[in-house]
């Protein structure tokens, strides 16, 4: 348990050292068990965090005593209440994930690392209210059958089996996302075709990290 906040802890300062996040923006959690999930705290900047300050949650929305869950714990809690696969989630507002979500882009497939996030494109959830069940409901969908999806006007999810991969995701997602929108500003892109994609999902079952 203590392992699992200073793991919190820890992936939540790559995120700000990274660049991913800035200040108070965004969060992260993880599955304890069947009935509890940790996440960080609500309003606290990354370097003011302790592995102490990780909040314990049960999926039923109650929280230990004196301590103030993410805003967002509802998405947390419905993805990892819903993707019995997925361990870990991690929120970013990251510059050019959020760039696009505030076009509402969905990311088509124009270059094969979009496979990391689990499908031929990057979907945008509608604009709904930070915390709200809204946005969860929203999320949600957006991510059927991907590891990743951007919050219109809001930033970006990213899911995992543990927080290293959920980490590994985000950083993908925002490398691509810069990517797409440089591809933006000079023409439409060529995009790969559901075949090519389709081999893409063959090759990356025994690729590294990314193995399924
Ligand atoms: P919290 O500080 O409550 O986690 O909120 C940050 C955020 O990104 C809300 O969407
Ligand atoms: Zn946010």
């Amino acid at each position: 348990m203590q392992n699992l906040s200073e793991k919190l802890l820890n992936t939540s300062q790559k995120l700000t050292s990274l660049g991913l996040n800035v200040g108070t923006a965004g969060n992260c959690s993880v599955r304890i068990n069947e009935a509890a999930f940790l996440i960080t705290p609500s309003g606290v900047a990354t370097d003011a965090m302790l592995a102490t300050s990780m909040v314990r949650m049960q999926f039923d929305g109650s929280v230990e005593p004196n301590k103030t869950p993410s805003s967002e714990w509802r998405f947390h809690r419905d993805i990892l209440h819903h993707r019995p696969e997925i361990n870990a989630v991690v929120h970013t507002h990251s510059m050019f994930a959020t760039t696009l979500a505030c076009l509402h882009v969905e990311v088509p497939a124009f270059h094969y690392m979009i496979a990391v996030a689990g499908g031929d494109n990057i979907r945008c959830a509608p604009y709904a209210l930070f915390g709200s069940q809204a946005l969860s409901d929203a999320a949600l969908a957006a991510l059927f059958e991907r590891k990743a999806c951007l919050l219109g006007n809001h930033g970006m999810i990213a899911l995992g089996r543990d927080l290293d991969e959920a980490l590994a995701v985000a950083q993908e997602v925002e490398q691509l996302c810069e990517q797409y929108w440089r591809i933006l500003q000079i023409s439409p892109a060529k995009l790969l075709t559901e075949t090519q994609m389709q081999a893409v999902f063959q090759q990356f079952k025994g690729y590294g990290k990314w193995a399924k």
